[in-house]
């Protein structure tokens, strides 16, 4: 037997033992959308969600939702409602993030490689730009020149240093993301004196961490590697976007970040900044961490078999909506996600079995070996954690099987 994931708080089962989410049973939201694979988003959550953030963080620090996480459009749409603003990372997701509601200004759009037409969308939206080159700069300046715009445009930095124990580390050495510190002042003066508008920095050093005194340090060195620029810029940056990182607790062991304790350190780290940081603004920008816990997916048991006596439990789902959960995103080994069987919920385990998808190659397990109680044909499993990087992060074209449906209740 392995183990499986804590199960997110906030979920319990109703006397039949049905799994209820956004206060409705499982097989009656299955009912709704018409079939599994089913991902269901949980709206209160999500509002209780930012009210958690927004009572441990600072108040000046803004909060914003990097929809790459969940681009799913009512999910985005009640995001933009509570958030300070979107961070998008390419031209689909800025048309998206425009049509949600939120003000252009309140949009940034980070990644690599955005080509022109992308430039020239944010450009003329009045979103910023947050930079990854001095190339990237040099094309954005011309099309703003060509169209008579000044562009915003805010220079992402790719930091000395990386986020400690993170999943994904986008920050230290050589890479592809952000302008290396050493050279943005230079950039930075540039972009000033071709009169764009300089919204200020963008310095992103990882992310899925759960160590509260990781992100607290890092924070803290993004805040004085802000102060050291703007010194040497001599300008104050109007706003610095210090990333996020904070994780979810996936596996067996992992525990909720400590979300207050990171906020109180942001708190002395921002009463303590260099003068020159005193009429900035700060913004954290968060995806996993807002919207994971409340995202389950559902999935129906197709076929139960024995196997050199192992148990499996065949489903309808997969990694072509759930890659994550199947090891095969950004992990280094497979462990397990949080799972249960939904019509059982909160039953004690009573076997061992594994749950499969229904792809046919090997990769697509969505539980090993994991303790339920007894599943039969039709009862329904559900992963957790699944509101984050599930259906948008998933490879849903391959084998044919199609799209997951999605529905926030
Ligand atoms: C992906 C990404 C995020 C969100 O990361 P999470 O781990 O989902 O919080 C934030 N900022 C940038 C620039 C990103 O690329």
């Amino acid at each position: 037997m392995k183990p499986h994931g804590p199960i997110p708080d906030g979920f319990a089962a109703d006397a039949d033992g049905m799994l209820l989410i956004g206060g409705q049973r499982a097989d009656a939201l299955v009912e709704d959308a018409g079939d599994t694979p089913l991902f269901v988003y949980d709206g209160r959550m999500l509002t209780d969600r930012v009210a958690e953030w927004r009572a441990a963080m600072p108040a000046e620090v803004q909060l914003h939702y990097a929809m790459k996480a969940n681009p799913h459009a009512p999910l985005l749409a009640l995001m933009a409602s509570l958030v300070d603003g979107l961070d998008v990372a390419s031209g689909g997701e800025l048309a998206a993030a425009l049509a949600s509601g939120m003000n252009a200004e309140d949009i940034s759009f980070a990644g690599p490689g955005k080509r022109d037409r992308e430039l020239e969308a944010a450009i003329v939206s009045g979103a910023t730009l947050n930079l990854e080159s001095a190339g990237e700069a040099e094309r954005a300046l011309s099309i703003g020149a060509r169209l008579g715009i000044a562009p915003h445009l805010a220079v992402r930095v790719n930091p000395d240093f990386d986020l400690k124990g993170s999943g994904m580390k986008m920050g230290g050495g050589a890479k592809p993301f952000g302008v290396d510190a050493a050279e943005v002042p230079v950039l930075v003066r540039r972009l000033i004196d071709a009169g764009a508008k300089w919204r200020g920095f963008h310095i992103f050093a990882g992310s899925q961490a759960l160590d509260a005194q990781a992100i607290a340090d890092t924070q803290a060195q993004t805040v004085a590697l802000a102060a050291r620029l703007a010194r040497d810029i001599g300008a104050t940056p109007p706003l610095v976007n210090l990333g996020g990182g904070m994780g979810v607790p996936y596996f067996p062991g992992d525990r909720d970040v400590d979300i207050a304790a990171i906020g109180a350190a942001l708190a002395a780290t921002l009463a303590d900044r260099d003068a020159i940081l005193a009429d900035s603004g700060f913004a954290m920008e968060l995806g996993r961490w807002l919207v994971a816990g409340a995202g389950v997916y559902l999935t129906r048991v197709v076929d139960r078999k024995t196997s050199h006596g192992e148990t499996f439990l065949v489903t309808d789902g997969g990694l072509h909506h759930q890659l994550a959960a199947s090891g095969n995103f950004g992990t280094v080994i497979r462990r397990n996600y949080p799972v249960a069987v939904a019509n059982r919920f909160g039953v004690e385990p009573v076997e061992t079995v594994s749950v499969v998808g229904c792809l046919c190659t090997p990769l697509d397990r969505l539980g090993d070996q994991v303790a339920l109680p007894r599943a039969d044909v039709d009862d329904l499993v559900a992963i957790f954690q699944a509101g984050a990087y599930g259906a948008t992060a998933s490879p849903s074209a391959f084998l044919g099987q199609g799209p997951a449906r999605e529905m926030l209740v």
